[in-house]
C-alpha cells in the first residue's frame, strides 16, 4: 500500500510499504492535516518513533473486518499509571500512539476506534481528534461568561465554537482578517489583539509571547488555559504580581480522553458550521509535502488527504 513516510526533518516521501499490522485494519477515507503535522515534518516530534516513520493523527475510515465507519483516535492510554487511575488519561505516562493516517490503511488497537455517528462525512469525522482536545480544554476552564481566545487557527475556532454553543460571550484575537471573519461567522467578536481583560482566557497559538499575552489579558481572579504547545525546552517569564495579588490561575491543557472524542463526534454531527468553516481542499497523498510546506496565514483550513484521490 501507499503511505507518506517521514525520513528526517523536512524530508517526506510517499512510498510503497508493507500492509499494516494491528488488531483492526482500517481503510482510510480522510486524514486531516494540522499544525502538529507541520511541526513533525519541520522539526520532528517527541511522540514520533524512529525514522523512517508514518504519521498523520486525524484519521477516519472504514474497518475492513466489519465495514463500520470509524474515527481512529491517535492514542490509547495505558490505564494503569497514576494519572490514568486518577481519571486523567489525557496525561497518561505511557500512552500507545496510533500514527499513520497519511496512508491507504492503518492498523489500530480496537480501543482506539470510535464509531462515526450518522451521516457525518469522513473529513468532518477526522476533525473529532483535534476537537476532542478543544472539548477537554473547555473543561479545564471555568464557568465564566466573558471569554478571550488568543489565536484564530483551527484550535482557536474549535474552542470558540464550543464556547459559543454554551452561551458564552467570546472575543477571538488573531492578526489575520480571514480568521477574524471565520470567528465572527461562528458568533464571536473578533479583533487583532486581546485589548480588554477577560475572566477566562484560552491560549491557542503555542508561542511563548502568546502565553505571556494570554496571561496579560486575564482579569483579576481569571483562569488562563494554555492549549498551544510551545517548542520543547521553551521557558517563559511572567510577572508575579497578577499570579499572587490577583490569584491568576494558569492551567495547562493537553490532549483528550476517549469520552472527549465521542463528545466531539456528537458535536460535529449536531452542527456542521464549524467543520465546514475549517474544511480545506481534498488532496491525494502525493500532494501532502506541498501542503505541509504551504505558507501559513490566510483562513484557518485543514487539508483533507484522501488516499484514493
Ligand atoms: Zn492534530
Ligand atoms: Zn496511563
Amino acid at each position: 500500500m501507499k503511505a507518506a513516510l517521514l525520513f528526517g526533518t523536512e524530508y517526506l516521501r510517499v512510498e510503497e510499504v508493507p500492509e499494516p499490522e494491528g488488531e483492526v485494519i482500517v481503510e482510510i477515507k480522510a486524514a486531516t492535516t494540522c499544525g502538529t503535522d507541520v511541526k513533525m515534518w519541520r522539526h520532528g516530534h517527541r511522540i514520533l518513533p524512529r525514522y523512517p516513520c508514518a504519521f498523520g493523527h486525524e484519521t477516519a475510515g472504514v474497518r475492513t473486518d466489519t465495514g463500520e465507519r470509524v474515527l481512529v483516535s491517535d492514542s490509547v492510554a495505558c490505564g494503569t499509571c497514576d494519572p490514568c487511575r486518577a481519571g486523567r488519561s489525557q496525561i497518561c505516562r505511557a500512552p500507545t500512539w496510533v500514527l499513520g493516517g497519511f496512508a491507504e490503511r492503518i492498523g489500530a488497537p480496537e480501543a482506539a476506534l470510535h464509531t462515526i455517528p450518522g451521516g457525518l462525512p469522513a473529513p468532518a469525522a477526522a476533525m473529532a481528534e483535534p476537537l476532542a482536545a478543544a472539548v477537554h480544554a473547555v473543561e479545564r476552564g471555568s464557568e465564566a461568561t466573558d471569554v478571550g481566545v488568543l489565536g484564530g487557527g483551527p484550535m482557536g475556532l474549535m474552542l470558540t465554537s464550543l464556547l459559543i454553543a454554551q452561551g458564552r460571550n467570546v472575543t477571538v484575537a488573531d492578526p489575520h482578517p480571514e480568521r477574524r471573519e471565520q470567528a465572527a461567522e461562528l458568533g464571536a467578536h473578533a479583533s487583532a489583539r486581546l485589548t480588554a481583560q477577560h475572566d477566562l482566557v484560552f491560549e491557542a497559538v503555542g508561542r511563548p509571547e502568546a502565553w505571556r499575552a494570554a496571561a496579560a489579558a486575564a482579569a483579576p481572579g481569571a483562569v488562563v488555559v494554555l492549549v498551544g504547545g510551545c517548542p520543547s525546552g521553551t521557558e517563559i517569564t511572567l510577572p508575579t504580581g497578577p499570579l499572587h495579588y490577583e490569584e491568576l490561575e494558569l492551567r495547562g491543557s493537553f490532549h483528550h480522553s476517549p469520552d472527549d472524542v465521542d463528545r466531539a463526534l456528537a458535536v460535529l454531527e449536531a452542527d456542521d458550521a464549524l467543520w465546514r468553516s475549517l474544511l480545506g481542499p481534498t488532496i491525494p497523498l502525493e500532494q501532502l509535502p506541498a501542503a505541509l510546506a504551504a505558507p501559513t496565514g490566510g483562513p484557518a483550513k485543514k487539508w483533507v488527504v484522501d488516499p484514493s484521490a
